[in-house]
């Protein structure tokens, strides 16, 4: 499908296999963020792109947060298959007033590069495709619940497998050179202003 791709949804428990433990905290949003304009069909892989998050979902989304355990990775939470589509909805219902020139300030929301895998992870062996998100910023804690927005700028590489976890990381660390690349070019730059990205819609 044609660049850009936009994924939204509640960012959830992944499979807490210690991503953050290797230094690469993995943000994970269910997979029907994939269903936002029809992605389903979308490559296994690695992606690079522009992600924002929106913290004012994090006391509403946190209860219903449901984790997806290692054991029976096949369960998909029935409260976060009709959020990126009920999101979407109120994304795109405009203020009720107009803001002041110091609340749109307030309200652009900052825009992190960030490198995604999209897929079965080989490494794990999952058995069920999952979207793990990497944003290239050092946050000061954990945001689950909070709802992050993607635009998916271009594909790096199809998923492989690895003969041990260094490998895997070294990897990574590739992609991540290969996305902060990619976006510095004015082409992609533009693109973090994106409506999709600021709430607009
Ligand atoms: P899980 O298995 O629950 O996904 P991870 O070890 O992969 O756990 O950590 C992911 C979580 O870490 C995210 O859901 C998010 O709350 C937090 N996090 C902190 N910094 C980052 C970052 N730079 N990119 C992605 N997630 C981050
Ligand atoms: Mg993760």
């Amino acid at each position: 499908p044609p660049f850009p791709l936009k994924l939204r949804g509640p960012v959830i428990k992944g499979f807490g296999r210690g991503s953050k433990e290797l230094g690469i905290p993995t943000a994970n949003i269910p997979l029907s963020g994939l269903s936002i304009g029809g992605h389903d069909d979308l490559d296994s892989g690695i992606y690079y792109g522009w992600a924002t998050l929106d913290h004012s979902t994090i006391s509403q989304n946190t209860s219903s947060t449901s984790v997806l355990s290692a054991t029976d990775d096949t369960s998909v939470p029935e409260q976060s298959k009709n959020f990126a589509v009920a999101d979407l909805e109120s994304a795109s219902v405009p203020p009720s007033r107009p803001l002041t020139p110091s609340q749109v300030q307030d309200e652009t929301p900052k825009v992190y590069p960030t490198v995604l895998s999209i897929g079965y992870n080989p490494f794990y062996a999952n058995t069920t495709r999952s979207i793990e998100i990497h944003l290239l910023h050092l946050f000061p804690s954990d945001f689950y619940g909070a709802t992050l927005s993607l635009l998916i700028l271009g594909f790096i590489r199809p998923e492989y497998d690895y003969v041990d976890k260094d490998a895997l990381v070294e990897d990574i660390r590739e992609d991540i050179r290969v996305t902060q690349r990619s976006l510095a070019r004015d082409a992609y730059g533009k693109f973090a202003r994106d409506g999709w990205l600021v709430g607009a819609g």
